[in-house]
């Protein structure tokens, strides 16, 4: 039996979940899977230039574990920039910290994190003030649906 998978946590969803080299169709192409703390570690660690340790406090991994993920997410992108290869960006070990809701109202958009989710849905948009609001469904990163569900597996690349 597998051994059980510590859930990484996750402040934010990546918006595109497949990338590919212009011009090349898609049956014609390898492809890398990226999972979704994979993400967050470059996110964390090459975009927001955190150290290490807060990376890893953030994802609540100890900090060798969180070096295992950037790198594995950094070998991988490497490999598909340098070999024109596909990332398709799914799956994983990881819990959701946030969650977007939308106005009925004006369309506004904005996200709350999960422990202020889990804690108090918010009751009506920041923006106009209708009590009309919904959380968005989350985005097919071949995972379930719903706040602080724990996510596991994901489709077949
Ligand atoms: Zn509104």
């Amino acid at each position: 039996m597998a051994r059980p998978v510590k859930l990484r946590c996750v402040a934010q969803l990546p918006n595109v979940g497949f990338f590919k080299p212009a011009g090349i169709p898609v049956n014609a192409l390898e492809g890398v899977r990226l999972s979704v703390e994979e993400v967050e570690a470059i996110r964390l660690k090459d975009l927001e230039c955190l150290e290490q340790e807060e990376c890893a406090e953030k994802m609540h991994v100890s900090r060798p574990t969180f070096h295992r993920i950037l790198e594995s997410a950094r070998k991988k992108l490497a490999d598909a920039l340098i070999n024109g290869k596909a990332i398709q960006i799914e799956g994983g070990n990881f819990e959701l910290l946030q969650r977007r809701f939308r106005c009925g109202n004006d369309g506004h958009e904005w996200d709350v994190p999960f422990e202020a989710v889990a804690q108090k849905l918010p009751l009506s948009c920041p923006r106009c003030l209708s009590g009309n609001i919904q959380p968005m469904p989350l985005p097919p990163f071949g995972l379930g649906r719903g706040c602080g569900r724990r996510f596991r597996g994901g489709r077949r690349w």
